[in-house]
């Protein structure tokens, strides 16, 4: 399959992440999900713990969330109106999520950001964005920059095909550093439209923000006329019933929504302050569009996910996610190999070093040649990690007994491996 799709599709996949070119090896072609488990074109199951990069918060194949995908296929599959479900899920945001007021719903991550930023643009008249090394808010131009660490970079362009002038008015700062961003508001007086973060880093490997980063940088923002936007695509949803908002309470402008929200179909969403989303067209100047955003065929399923996830839901997700750590802690204690395993609520991964890690240089120090060996140990013995030393981890509630017993019993092995893993 692999060969088949590298002839047609560049490196074989609809998505870098997917691919095994940080690890070595084939990309696993996945045929079924059910629970925890994936099998693959080979008939063999794994335990996933990438879980679709976050969408699958209930495991896959839920019955309830295929119930109402069922009964909405069955009423027909775009319509190019309004209609209820839209409405439905943009409630559902709005009662969960207190500084959102309005949301706008589009079909992925990156549309959200994007358009975020352009609102923040539209409502302050400014063109600068400040953002943070290491932070991945989607293929959005203007964010695809990060320079490396230093005072006030001017962020050049991480991919061809993104012009200077396009990443000319992105400043990138290091990840947990409030001087910086004073310094950058400091040397751009009037001009910084907004600063985006990840409400609580997981593109990086899992690097939580340090106490007060988040309300500091809200401070800053509000200090110089600036909208502070928290990209919740990755923690909405998944880090507590409200996200990462239901963590630490800081109260963004604007925010961004995907993943858990669209039940495992195409659904994003952004949102925040009344008067800021009242300048999105049409109600104001700022266009935005989208042939199949609000699709009733996602809304139903991302309601239906959302409505499934209680507080009971939860606690299970928190309850599994601390097991599996204090299992990889052990496991990699146990064989000598210097490591931390840093969370965000259930949000997890592991650095393979006991130093600290506060940012994305920090994060590059690790031996990602034992994050290697483990993944392919794990892999191994049916254990499906993201094929990356830096992304996170992620659980469901689906993830039951069985199958933390069967991670547990791929531990020691790929453990090993990591100790006797050489750069
Ligand atoms: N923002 C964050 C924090 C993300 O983790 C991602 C994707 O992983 C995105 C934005 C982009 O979302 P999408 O892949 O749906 O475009």
């Amino acid at each position: 399959m692999f060969d088949r799709a590298s002839v047609v599709t560049p490196g074989g996949v609809n998505s870098p992440v997917r691919a095994f070119r940080a690890v070595g090896g084939t990309p696993r072609f996945m045929v079924s999900g059910t629970g925890p488990y994936l099998t693959d074109a080979d008939g063999r199951e794994y335990v996933d713990l990438v879980c679709s990069w976050g969408p699958m918060i209930l495991g896959h194949s839920h019955p309830e969330v295929i119930a109402a995908v069922q009964e909405a296929v069955s009423r027909g599959t775009s319509f190019g109106t309004p209609g209820e479900g839209e409405v439905a899920l943009a409630e559902e945001i709005v009662a969960r999520i207190e500084p959102v007021e309005q949301v706008r719903l589009v079909s992925s991550g990156t549309e959200a950001t994007m358009s975020a930023i352009r609102l923040a643009r539209g409502f302050t008249g400014r063109a600068k964005v400040v953002k943070f090394a290491g932070c991945y808010h989607g293929h959005v131009d203007a964010l695809l920059a990060a320079a490396g660490s230093g005072l006030a970079t001017f962020g050049l362009p991480d991919t061809p095909g993104v012009t200077g002038a396009t990443a000319g008015d992105t400043v990138v700062l290091p990840y947990n550093d409030l001087d910086a961003v004073r310094a950058a508001f400091a040397a751009h007086p009037g001009e910084i439209a907004c600063v985006i973060t990840e409400a609580s880093p997981g593109n990086m490997g899992v690097v939580p923000p340090a106490d007060g980063f988040n309300a500091g940088l809200k401070e800053l923002c509000a200090a110089n006329g600036a909208l502070y936007i928290s990209d919740e695509v990755m923690t909405g949803f998944r880090t507590s019933k409200a996200g990462w908002y239901g963590v630490d309470g800081v109260r963004p402008d604007l925010m961004t929504f995907g993943k858990v929200m669209g039940g495992g179909f195409p659904a994003a969403a952004f949102g925040g302050r009344g008067d800021v989303m009242a300048h999105l067209a049409p109600a104001g100047p700022v266009y935005q569009a989208g042939t199949l955003s609000g699709n009733p065929v996602a809304t139903a399923a991302g309601l239906a996910q959302l409505r499934l996830l209680d507080d009971a839901a939860y606690a299970k997700i928190d309850a599994v996610s601390a097991e599996l750590r204090s299992l990889v802690g052990d496991a990699l204690t146990k064989e000598g190999v210097a490591h931390t395993v840093p969370a965000a609520s259930n949000m997890f991964s592991v650095f393979f070093t006991d130093e600290p890690v506060r940012d994305y240089d920090d994060a590059k120090k690790q031996d990602v040649f034992r994050f290697t060996a483990f993944f392919h140990a794990m892999l191994e013995q049916g254990v499906y990690l993201p094929p990356s030393a830096f992304e996170s981890w992620f659980v469901s509630t689906a993830h039951d007994e069985r199958a933390v017993e069967r991670i547990a019993a791929a531990l020691p092995a790929a453990a090993r491996a990591a100790a006797e893993a050489t750069a």
